[in-house]
């Protein structure tokens, strides 16, 4: 599938253009009212029968379907209109259908996976990096069409854990049935499909085979190594340049909740785990060139004044280390007891983040050199 851009595409449409969407997706009426606004059918929303109750406003980029409540943007429009006439879009999908209706093909070059660049002074001075002076490695493809097989109906538990809609369908968020598992698809920073994960709901299968594994298809197991990449780069990469910061989180969960708080303006990536590979490090600061990381890590101690959260506090300086002389590095430390044991620092809400980031603990070369020395 070529490489749609995807802001070019968004950007560029007229109200002409969403008129033409609206249309060949089935709405057989249309309005204009005085405020400018587009009315269409709610046939295209929810498979309803108002034929002006789906409101489209210019400013905002958004519908609002006044039947179902629900407010979302084109892609989502072309994903529910396509699901009521038994067509599975995926969100890449459902861009080169608009893009394909209106006649737009931005095919934007992706990124160019990096080079060695001589130019880093500071990579001379990072002797583990020196020793694996290899290239960020170029993960294989899978085939897209393997995402038309799954089922993209929102998948409930999620949307009670502060999950949005929207969320879902960006990531592409699905489920297959066969192994009773929710699908997440992982990109790579280009938006090339690297693998697949499965999250099982069945609590037995989950003890059995671990909660997140990569989903086995047709004999075969759609893994990659997440330690090669950072998920949800893909969508939140532009952003992440433009302010030279990024949240790392453990679970793809995480990142979905971030998203749904910030939308287009989350920074946070995910982890896959509870390692920070010297894979992501350069990705971090040679490819995105942030100036700043914030680690949330999951709440991995009982109570906020114990041995067991210094030691966690210990452990994640650590992992943080090789970072700390090239970007400023903040910690995320929940001490006022605002999650639960586990917890990561997305699962309660945009609020409590927002304190938590707010709170977030400056580690400097001391504390790094402390926490070494601890542990020889
Ligand atoms: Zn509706």
């Amino acid at each position: 599938m070529p490489y749609l851009d995807k802001d070019a595409i968004l950007n560029s449409l007229t109200k002409e253009d969403i008129i033409k969407i609206c249309t060949e997706m089935g709405s057989q009426t249309y309005k204009e009212n005085a405020q400018g606004e587009l009315c269409f059918s709610t046939s295209i929303c929810h498979g309803g029968d108002s034929p002006y109750k789906l409101v489209y406003y210019p400013n905002s980029e958004l519908f609002k379907c006044f039947t179902c409540g629900d407010s979302y943007g084109i892609i989502e429009l072309v994903i529910r209109a396509s699901r009521l006439k038994g067509q599975n879009l995926t969100w890449f999908k459902a861009l080169a259908r608009i893009a394909q209706i209106t006649g737009k093909s931005y095919e934007g070059t992706p990124d160019k996976p990096t080079q060695i660049i001589n130019d880093f002074e500071w990579i001379n001075r990072l002797n583990s990096i020196k020793k694996n002076n290899k290239n960020i490695p170029n993960l294989s493809e899978i085939n897209e069409n393997i995402l038309e097989i799954f089922w993209y109906v929102p998948y409930q538990g999620w949307l009670d854990e502060h999950i949005t809609r929207e969320a879902l369908s960006r990531f592409e968020i699905g489920y297959y049935g066969l192994t009773n598992q929710i699908t997440i698809p992982h990109r790579d920073i280009n938006g090339r499909l690297i693998g697949i994960r499965g999250r099982y709901l069945n609590d037995y299968d989950a003890q059995m085979f671990g909660k997140y594994v990569p989903l086995f298809i047709n004999g075969e197991f759609l893994s990659h190594q997440l330690g090669s990449n950072l998920y949800g780069l893909h969508v939140v990469k532009d952003k992440i340049k433009q302010c030279k910061k990024i949240m790392l989180v453990e679970a793809e969960k995480s990142v979905l909740q971030a998203y749904s708080y910030f939308r287009n303006d989350s920074f946070v990536v995910g982890l896959c785990g509870f390692n920070i590979t010297f894979t992501q490090i350069k990705i971090m600061l040679k490819e995105l060139k942030v100036e700043e990381v914030i680690v949330g890590f999951d709440r991995d101690y009982e109570e906020a004044d114990s041995f067991e959260a210094i030691a966690y506090y210990q452990k994640i300086i650590k992992k943080v280390a090789p970072l700390v002389p090239y970007c400023r590095v903040y910690l995320i430390l929940d001490k006022k007891d605002r999650l639960g044991y586990k917890d990561s620092p997305t699962d309660k809400g945009k609020d409590t983040l927002i304190e938590l980031m707010k709170e977030k603990i400056l580690i400097t070369m001391e504390d790094v050199n402390e926490a070494l020395e601890r542990h020889e």
